[in-house]
C-alpha cells in the first residue's frame, strides 16, 4: 500500500499545489496488475488530471472517499463522475463522505442532469452506469474494507465544519493516517498512534500577511484556528510515534519549503517530508517516488 499526493495546495490557486487530494493503492501482485485497489480520498481542484498524471483515472477507481464538504475538497467531484464516463467506467462511482454527502452528490447531478442527458443521447456510450451513483453516509468510529484496505474513519476537529473526518488505512501490518483538515486533534493523535506514515495538513503563520480587501488579521485566525499550526504539527507526530510525517495541504501554498522543513524538524526527530503534487510514498519500502527520483528514507 502506498499514497500519492495528487494536490498539495488549499483554496488558495496555485500553479503547482493544486486542490486537496490523495491516491492510496494496493496490489497483492505489483503495480497495474489485476487486483489494485484504488482509493481517491477529496476531490479539489485539477484532480482529475493529477490522477492521470499519477497512471490512474476516474475509471479504476474503487472508491471515492470526502474528508469534509469544504469546496476545496469537492469542487472536482462532478469532473471525477464525467471524465470517468469518458474514460470507459462501466461501473457506478461509489462514494463514502459525512452526513450531507447524498445531499451534495444528488444536487450536483441534478445541476447538470440536462446537460449530461443530451450527451448521453447524442454521444452513444456503450454504458451509462458510470453516471449512477453509489452513495453511503458514513460516520467516524465506522470501518470500511476495499479489497485488503481496511479504513478507520476518524472525528476531527474543524469548527465550524462537523463531521470532518481523518482515515486509517491499513493493510497487512502496514498503516498510513491522513489526518484530513484539522485542528491540533487528541483523537486523531490516539488513532494514529505507531503508524508508518502520518498525511498531515499545515497552516504556516508566519507566511499569512494582511493584504487589503483580500484577508484581514481576523481572517488569518479565524483560518488558522480550523488548521494546525506549522509549530504544532511536529509534536503530533510525536506524540503519535508516527515513522514519517508528510506534509500536505500547505497553507499558504507558497509557504517557504526550507523554513517550513526546519521548524517541524524542531519538534520531530523522525523523517519529515514536504509534499509535492505527483510525491508518492511507500510506506513499507519507505521509498519517495518523485519525477525519476527515488529516495529511501530508511
Ligand atoms: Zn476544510
Ligand atoms: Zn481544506
Amino acid at each position: 500500500m502506498d499514497i500519492t499526493l495528487l494536490g498539495t495546495g488549499c483554496p488558495a490557486v496555485h500553479t503547482e499545489r493544486y486542490g486537496a487530494g490523495q491516491l492510496i493503492r494496493h496490489s497483492e501482485i505489483g503495480d497495474g496488475a489485476q487486483g489494485e485497489t484504488q482509493i481517491l480520498i477529496d476531490c479539489g481542484s485539477g484532480v482529475t488530471q493529477r490522477l492521470v498524471g499519477a497512471g490512474s483515472s476516474g475509471a479504476k477507481l474503487d472508491a471515492i472517499l470526502l474528508t469534509h464538504l469544504h469546496s476545496d475538497h469537492v469542487i472536482d467531484v462532478y469532473q471525477v463522475i464525467v471524465s470517468a464516463w469518458h474514460q470507459g467506467r462501466t461501473t457506478p462511482q461509489r462514494i463514502f463522505g459525512p452526513t450531507g454527502t447524498r445531499k451534495f452528490i444528488e444536487g450536483l447531478m441534478a445541476v447538470w442532469r440536462e446537460e449530461l442527458d443530451l450527451r448521453i443521447k447524442h454521444e452513444r456510450r456503450p454504458s451509462t452506469e458510470a453516471l449512477e451513483m453509489d452513495i453511503t453516509e458514513v460516520k467516524a468510529g465506522e470501518r470500511l474494507e476495499f479489497g485488503d484496505v481496511v479504513v478507520d474513519v476518524i472525528a476531527v476537529d474543524h469548527q465550524p465544519i462537523d463531521p470532518a473526518f481523518g482515515f486509517i488505512f491499513s493493510v497487512a501490518g502496514t498503516k498510513i493516517a491522513l489526518s484530513g483538515d484539522t485542528t491540533y486533534c487528541p483523537a486523531l493523535i490516539e488513532a494514529s498512534q505507531g503508524v508508518d506514515l502520518l498525511v498531515h495538513e499545515v497552516f504556516v503563520h508566519r507566511e499569512m500577511h494582511v493584504v487589503e480587501g483580500v484577508r484581514s488579521a481576523e481572517t488569518i485566525e479565524a483560518v488558522a484556528g480550523y488548521h494546525t499550526l506549522s509549530d504544532e504539527v511536529g509534536k503530533v507526530a510525536t506524540q503519535a510515534g508516527v515513522g514519517c510525517l508528510l506534509l500536505t495541504h500547505i497553507v499558504p501554498p507558497d509557504s517557504n519549503r526550507d523554513d517550513l522543513l526546519a521548524e517541524v524538524k524542531k519538534s520531530f526527530t523522525g523523517p519529515v517530508l514536504v509534499g509535492e503534487d505527483l510525491m508518492r510514498v511507500d510506506p513499507v519500502s519507505k521509498t519517495v517516488s518523485y519525477g525519476a527520483a527515488r529516495l529511501s528514507y530508511a
